[in-house]
């Protein structure tokens, strides 16, 4: 995982600076978005065993990442199909007759073969959902046979560690979420009771509207920093982390 982390750095900042300079307006990155080269500190490993194992329509959680959060994805083995649908807010354009919203953009189809790199940029967590769809028939991989493992590199920002974030009324650290339904806040990011998402749990109804600065930082960035650094002054020195 780490030994792919380094060419898959490289790939996701060039095509950082690609999009950036290519398809954002003005040639410049979103509002939120962090202007510094993406540097992973974070990856997960999910094995998708079998055509039938399949993640559901979601967006991934900003949490620990922030708002305008850029991840890497690395498919190894069988190939399957990734799903991107766009979130739609909830206005009566889009609306169908038994109420439920229409999927005026339809979904798009990725396919990710053995060694390939999926780039979920900036813009994605917030404006889209993804999926993996369970697959009818799948072509056995020679060293994986039936499985798809997916790393996934992410940035975990320092200073949205939960010895910052705002708790809740329960006493835990509250979740980062982005606003998609109602046309009047889509966009804005809020904090919540993390049990508010945990099915069959009641939470405390805690909510608060999230902020951040143009480069995605939040209120308390600067503290954050300091506290951050003078953990690192107490720690003993280990000769790797020389400037
Ligand atoms: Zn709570």
């Amino acid at each position: 995982m780490r030994k792919a982390s380094v060419p898959v750095e490289e790939a996701v900042n060039r095509e950082i600076t690609r999009r950036i300079r290519d398809f954002y307006p003005g040639g410049r990155k979103l509002k939120y978005q962090s202007p510094k080269p993406w540097e992973p500190n974070t990856s997960f490993v999910n094995c998708y065993d079998g055509p039938k194992e399949n993640v559901g329509y979601h967006s991934d959680q900003l949490t620990y990442l922030g708002p305008r959060a850029v991840i890497g994805s690395l498919s190894l083995g069988v190939a399957r199909e990734f799903r991107v649908r766009k979130i739609l807010a909830e206005d009566d354009e889009h609306r169908k007759d038994d109420g439920s919203l229409a999927d005026a953009q339809g979904q798009i189809s990725i396919h990710l073969p053995h060694n390939s790199l999926l780039i979920m940029h900036a813009e994605m967590q917030e404006e889209w959902k993804h999926s993996i769809a369970p697959a009818l028939a799948i072509d056995p991989h020679p060293l994986a046979g039936n499985r798809r493992l997916n790393i996934t590199y992410r940035c975990y920002k320092a200073n949205l560690h939960p010895n910052f974030t705002p708790k809740c009324e329960c006493g835990v650290p509250t979740v980062l979420r982005c606003a998609t339904r109602r046309k009047e806040s889509r966009g804005r990011y809020m904090w919540m009771c993390h049990t508010n998402y945990v099915p069959g749990e009641k939470g405390c109804g805690y909510f608060q509207w999230a902020e951040f600065d143009d480069d995605g930082d939040p209120p308390w960035a600067a503290k954050a920093k300091a506290m951050v650094k003078t953990q690192q002054e107490a720690k003993p020195h280990n000769g790797k982390d020389a400037d």
